[in-house]
């Protein structure tokens, strides 16, 4: 029944829980693998943001039968926005035009998006014009930035969109805000299990999410080690020695590698837990 590959079943939790928290970012970069069968989810998220009717979301079938959802389907939808390259780049021309529509007030009293397809091809003036819209966020308008290599996105841009990826080789990035949280979290000693229900709850609160995060905490620790220079979380890392770094990245592998088997997943956070604090406490 279900059209969508397993990656997309974790994209789809990802997007469920950032919308069910209330937690939308006004802008997004969303790597796909392929532009054209990618972005029947790049629309299911538009559809989650808008979709008055949020009880039909329940499983991965996304809701198809309200009437913001159909228009969005049928791309009648009047406050969603989709820009293509006009031939090889994307120009300031056309975002010029998106302006102007945003000048105007909505009539639908939503959220209004605009998405840029292949937006590693917007052209050094187009990507400028951008920039001031991601540093200007206006409440109601959501920026989408499709791509299939975020890493020739401008870094700036970069800088300012919460990443998301449909691409299973990607570990399903999101390097949000949790992240940061998260992180602190494990470094800093003082708080660890201090706000241990609020991180299970808030951050960690399904298998797919930890698994999510934690990949993304593990290949930053281990870029850490590598080369300092380049983490923006040295912050957070310095707290600590490269050695239970070390220890903590090969606690998260092993546990990453036990939640592929049956296990209870709130027993198997507390062991997780326990785990990193025995390291910090025998140092
Ligand atoms: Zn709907």
């Amino acid at each position: 029944m279900s059209k969508f590959s397993c990656d997309s079943y974790n994209f789809i939790s990802i997007i469920d829980k950032i919308v069910s928290s209330g937690r939308i970012s006004h802008a997004y970069i969303i790597q796909v693998k392929n532009y054209d069968e990618d972005f029947l989810l790049v629309k299911t998220f538009v559809k989650e943001i808008l979709c008055k009717d949020k009880k039909t979301f329940n499983d991965i079938s996304s809701c198809s039968s309200c009437n913001i959802c159909s228009l969005i389907d049928s791309d009648n939808y009047p406050d969603l926005f989709i820009i293509e390259p006009d031939g090889k780049e994307i120009k300031k021309s056309q975002l010029l035009g998106l302006q102007k529509e945003f000048q105007n007030k909505s009539l639908l009293e939503n959220k209004r998006v605009y998405i840029l397809k292949e937006a590693d091809k917007l052209n050094e003036t187009a990507a400028n014009t951008i920039l001031k819209f991601l540093e200007e966020p206006s409440n109601d308008i959501i920026a989408i930035l499709v791509t299939t290599n975020r890493y020739r996105m401008m870094e700036t841009i970069l800088s300012r969109c919460q990443v998301l990826s449909i691409d299973s080789k990607d570990s399903e990035v999101i390097y949000d805000n949790e992240i940061a949280d998260l992180i602190n979290f494990m470094c800093d000693g003082d708080s660890l299990f201090i706000n241990y229900n609020d991180i299970i709850n808030n951050i960690l609160s399904d298998k797919v999410i930890a698994v999510a995060r934690l990949k993304i905490i593990e290949e930053l620790f281990v870029q850490y080690l590598t080369d300092k220079s380049l983490n923006s979380f040295d912050k957070y890392f310095l707290k600590l020695s490269d050695d239970i770094i070390v220890k903590y990245t090969l606690i998260i592998e092993e546990y990453l590698k036990k939640l592929e088997y049956n296990v209870n997943y709130k027993l198997w956070l507390d062991a997780f837990f326990a785990s990193l604090l025995v390291v910090r406490n025998n140092v």
